[in-house]
């Protein structure tokens, strides 16, 4: 794994822990949440998270409680859609096809 500890981090594991708390490494942190906001076309609730480098948008119908997930990494990108309630919902099930995107490509380096 990658170390990563950011000042927040820092402050936290220092009061969950007895002994030192890790410094703050600096650095990009390697899952992060860049944008919520409403759809541009819809007003719908969108997320645009980065998690490992892949940028995923998640956009998610609350009429008809489905989402989609569309995801841009780099040279190639896809989109899914999926039944979801809340984007609470969606937002796990992005991290599940995140997880299985990260397994199908150390598959495939074997
Ligand atoms: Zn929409």
């Amino acid at each position: 794994m990658t170390i990563y500890v950011s000042h927040r981090g820092a402050e936290e594991l220092a009061a969950l822990r007895l002994s030192d708390a890790p410094k703050p490494t600096g650095g990009h942190c390697p899952i992060q949440l860049l944008a919520a906001v409403p759809s541009e076309e819809c007003g719908c609730p969108e997320e645009l998270w980065d998690l490992n480098g892949i940028i995923y948008l998640i956009h998610m119908e609350e009429d008809d409680a489905s989402g989609e997930i569309f995801v841009f990494a780099g040279d190639w990108e896809t989109e899914t859609m999926v039944q979801c309630a809340t984007i609470e919902d969606l937002r796990a099930e992005m991290f599940q096809a995140h997880a299985e995107l990260m397994r199908h490509g150390e598959e495939q380096e074997e």
